[in-house]
């Protein structure tokens, strides 16, 4: 479900004047298109080169139509020469998506021998792309600004990743969270006014009784879970137990997964939550099914967390296309040690298996919470590695992102006692101080954790959706 987004474009605009003349112009257009050329080469999502722009009425014309263009999700613009800022004013009033300015100039190097005054008038950046600048600033407008020479391969980068963030704003734009049950009783975090969350983000959260999935689940048939076991014993390691004929558990949780994906699927629903306090008419918890729906692009949040769930679901649109994953996460247990104290990082059972490394394992356990079945999940480690962990806070009626970078471990010792996928990491700075940082923040227990989802890519998307952002480390 992450690949529905083949038509999305962010759109490139030129600003100049029509001061220059005619001559000037073309040669304006003549570099854009190189640019773009350049830009779109190296991007997730097609950079789409719109035209020059030199008066109040083209940019405000410009600026309505991206407004109401779906496949559009964004807006880069370069200053090629000067711009006078007030021609923008009006139509950056209006803009409802994410901008980025790219601070560049087409000639790389003066070329001293045989600079002139057509040069200087061609290649204004430096002072054309400040006068923007004041604009925006005078209009309010969160932006991203990106400095430096076009080819330049770390600025490339940013580009691109800010447009794979702009591609998970317009998807929280039309993103539905469908929560199965209510909250975790007594619990705090996980709450938070929904209302306020669309207005901030977008989405739209809606509640469903277990009558309602259990509806989907019933009408499950068994060549379905038969095909879905088949996938299971491709892409993992079915455990021996599991693979005899006294396999119920193995088939109630192909059931499981395939009526909540009906579910889901029917309601246009890209993200979900669940809780272990109801579970009604379900004979086990969903394990296996969360993990491998959210391994297929799908947010989620246990114990009815739907602000993690959304974000869950925003760091795998980000993140499509690129080695390592996302999952929800919450930290667990410390192992405290003067050589570097460490969290290990675990839930019940429902953690992705995009973040693994090595075997996964289809197993069966007892659970001592829920009351139901043995749940059958998928057991693996953490890929050690560089990763983020992050969260949205409620602050009330608005909301804070919190990030945290740790760098995953391999565990010293196998633990084969613990039937649960997990992963051991440094916070950074170090252990003491992340974790007194992000209580002292009133950061969530859920986390969501990302192997290719960087601090910046959450600055930006923290600025887009106009909530503070504090780094931790
Ligand atoms: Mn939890």
């Amino acid at each position: 479900m992450i690949s529905d987004f083949k038509n999305k474009e962010v759109w490139l605009a030129i600003g100049s004047q029509k001061l220059y003349g005619k001559e000037t112009l073309d040669k304006v257009d003549h570099n854009a298109k190189q640019i773009a050329e350049a830009l779109n080469d190296s991007n997730s999502i097609s950079i789409v080169y719109k035209s020059v722009v030199t008066t109040t009425e083209e940019i405000t014309a410009l600026i309505k139509k991206i407004n109401y263009e779906d496949d559009c999700i964004g807006l880069i613009v370069w200053m090629h020469t000067f711009s006078p800022g007030k021609m923008w004013l009006n139509g950056l009033k209006l803009l409802q998506k994410p901008l980025l300015h790219l601070h560049t100039q087409f000639n790389e190097k003066i070329p001293w021998s045989k600079i002139d005054m057509d040069f200087m008038n061609l290649n204004q950046s430096a002072h054309g792309g400040r006068e923007f600048g004041h604009a925006c600033a005078r209009a309010k407008v969160q932006r991203k600004v990106v400095v430096g020479y076009w080819k330049d391969k770390a600025i490339l980068k940013s580009i691109d990743q800010w447009s794979r963030v702009a591609l998970a704003y317009a998807d929280s734009q039309e993103m539905r969270i469908a929560r199965f049950g209510d909250n975790m009783r007594e619990v705090s975090v996980t709450e938070g006014d929904k209302v306020s969350a669309q207005l901030q983000f977008g989405y739209r959260v809606d509640g469903y009784g277990m009558g309602d999935l259990v509806a989907y689940i019933d009408q499950v048939t068994s060549a379905e879970i038969t095909d879905l076991i088949r996938v299971y014993d491709e892409v993992y390691r079915i455990e021996e137990s599991l693979k005899s004929e006294n396999n119920f558990s193995l088939i109630e949780a192909a059931r499981i997964e395939l009526g909540m994906r009906a579910f889901l699927i029917d309601g246009g629903f890209s993200a979900f939550t669940t809780t272990f306090e109801d579970l009604t008419g379900l004979r086990q918890l969903p394990g296996i099914a969360v993990q491998h729906l959210m391994a297929t692009g799908y947010g989620f949040g246990a114990e009815g967390d739907w602000k993690t769930a959304a974000l869950v679901r925003s760091m795998k649109v980000m993140s499509m296309g690129q080695s390592g994953g996302s999952s929800f996460m919450e930290d667990y247990t410390y192992h405290f040690d003067e050589m570097g104290s460490k969290v290990l990082g675990a839930h019940m059972l429902e953690i992705c298996p995009t973040v693994s490394h090595g075997f996964r394992t289809i197993e069966c356990h007892p659970l001592g919470i829920g009351g139901k079945e043995n749940p059958v999940r998928i057991v693996f480690d953490i890929a050690p590695g560089d990763a983020i962990n992050a969260s949205i806070v409620s602050t009330g009626d608005s909301f804070k992102l919190l990030v945290n970078p740790v760098t995953v471990e391999l565990p010293e010792k196998p633990m084969p006692n613990l039937p649960v996928a997990r992963g051991l990491w440094m916070p950074h700075p170090d252990l003491n101080t992340a974790a007194r940082l992000w209580i002292e923040e009133g950061g969530s227990h859920h986390t969501c954790f990302s192997q290719n989802v960087t601090v910046s890519m959450l600055q930006d998307f923290a600025m887009m959706m106009d909530i503070p952002c504090s780094v931790i480390g």
